[in-house]
């Protein structure tokens, strides 16, 4: 549906590429492929605005990171977004002070509610809890038999009382029978209908009042799409709900849903159906959607590649400077980034040949310097990072630069001298690149 959004993502970006910022202006274009995929995906259109909108105030002023693809950049803070919109963790079932927890399921007929029961019995069996499930659907005599069939299937027992006592009466002994029993557990299906119903609402709300369940689960069909939004928010409003099911993710939907259903009730989705099967049940995790979402695979590795990535036309770019000797601070500054992107001073290092045995005082000496350095160049006017000279010839910029950084005229001195020592060192060399710059000669 939009297996290109990445690329599209990217294709946006790329006019970013040599721009130090993520503008208002340059963001528009990416905005708009997000808002389309985010629509595609089936996600409420007010919940998109929502999401829009924080996007872009991230997205403002985000500085793009030297060596990497602002397009990769832009789909990390859509990506972040979003995890964090759907919950950044995974949020567990309630569990009662004393047995037993109980769990109330709510849901329109046909989104896989019982089954969802049934899941979540046998994922609560598996960690060693013992459950006890009740069949309050008295509407549909199948649904009982449904329930029965999957209790025998996983072993959990079935608590019912066919299809003439009350629902609401029915859950209240289902109550009794789990104390009796002594499970862990109760999980109370209940009955649902083609349509959000008044009828249900109220009975749903009354069994509710009745059992005072520890967690109540709105079970969402994830093929159910735009209307994912009003039918949680209904829910919410006159049942309260704690958490939500989302089954169905096996299909080929993209889980927009997800993102509504966070959005709309602000409370979290705690598992996902994955299949007709009973074991087909897992528990939701925000990043892994979030990469489904936006329909790139492992976008985590990707992202943690994107942060890692060193963009050989800004190296190569730097290196024609070197030659010209037009390498300023701004290049400096760049290079000190890199440094960092890649990890402790010291972990680089030792990728050096001959470099592994530098002692750890050093090393801690190499990575002070790296921090005063990059706090005087910070205090340099536009001007002066571009164009060092400016610096060299007036003792008041230097003092001015000391004054900003909280050192002294002396250290600034001595950082532009090494700064222009080691600029027509490079040059000489005429290859190679200036890997270490802070380092050796440097202040
Ligand atoms: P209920 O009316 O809400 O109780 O829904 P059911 O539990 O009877 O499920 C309705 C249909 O959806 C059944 O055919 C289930 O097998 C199917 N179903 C439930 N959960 C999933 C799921 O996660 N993936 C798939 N593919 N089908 C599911």
């Amino acid at each position: 549906m939009f297996d290109a959004l990445a690329e599209r993502l990217e294709d946006a970006w790329k006019k970013l590429r040599g721009q130090d910022k993520i503008s208002k202006s340059n963001i528009q274009d990416a905005l708009k492929e997000v808002r389309r995929a985010l629509l595609e995906a089936d996600v409420n259109l007010q919940v998109v605005k929502n999401f829009i909108a924080e996007v872009e105030k991230e997205a403002n002023g985000a500085e793009v990171i030297s060596g990497v693809n602002p397009g990769q950049q832009f789909i990390k803070i859509v990506y972040d977004e979003l995890v964090k919109v759907m919950g950044e963790s995974n949020v567990p079932l309630a569990q009662a002070d004393k047995a037993p927890t109980i769990i109330l399921m709510a849901g329109l007929q046909g989104t896989g509610k019982t089954t969802a029961t049934a899941k979540l019995a046998l994922y609560l069996q598996k960690q060693q809890q013992t459950c006890l499930m009740v069949a309050t659907d008295v509407y549909r005599p199948a649904a009982i038999n449904q329930l029965l069939t999957l209790g025998k299937q996983i072993n959990v027992p079935v608590f019912e009382m066919g299809t003439d006592a009350n629902p609401v009466e029915i859950a209240r002994q289902g109550i009794e029978k789990a104390k009796e029993l002594g499970v862990d557990t109760v999980l109370i299906d209940t009955a649902g209908r083609l349509q959000i119903d008044q009828d249900m609402m109220a009975e749903l709300a009354q069994i509710k009042e009745t059992v005072q369940p520890h967690d109540t689960l709105l079970v969402v069909d994830a093929m159910t799409g735009q209307e994912a939004a009003n039918l949680t928010r209904t829910f919410h409003e006159q049942i309260g709900i704690t958490g939500a099911i989302l089954t169905k993710l096996d299909g080929d939907s993209r889980g927009g849903a997800a993102l509504s259903v966070r959005q709309v009730s602000g409370q979290p989705i705690k598992f996902v159906g994955v299949g007709e099967k009973v074991e087909a049940l897992e528990p939701f995790y925000p990043d892994r959607l979030a990469s489904r979402i936006l329909n790139m695979g492992d976008i985590l590795t990707l992202v943690e590649k994107a942060q890692e990535e060193i963009d050989l036309a800004d190296m190569e770019n730097m290196q024609s400077k070197i030659l010209e000797a037009k390498f300023d601070f701004n290049d400096f500054l760049k290079q000190m980034r890199l440094l960092k992107n890649m990890g402790s001073l010291g972990g680089v290092l030792k990728l050096i040949p001959g470099m592994n045995k530098i002692s750890g005082a050093d090393l801690q000496k190499g990575e002070t310097q790296l921090k005063r350095t990059e706090a005087m160049i910070n205090s340099m006017t536009k001007e002066e990072k571009s164009n060092p000279e400016l610096l060299a010839q007036s003792p008041s910029r230097r003092r001015r630069v000391a004054k900003g950084s909280g050192f002294e005229e002396t250290d600034v001195s001595k950082l532009i001298k090494d700064f222009t020592r080691m600029r027509s060192l490079m040059q000489q060399m005429g290859k190679g690149m200036p890997a270490m710059p802070g380092m050796g000669g440097m202040p």
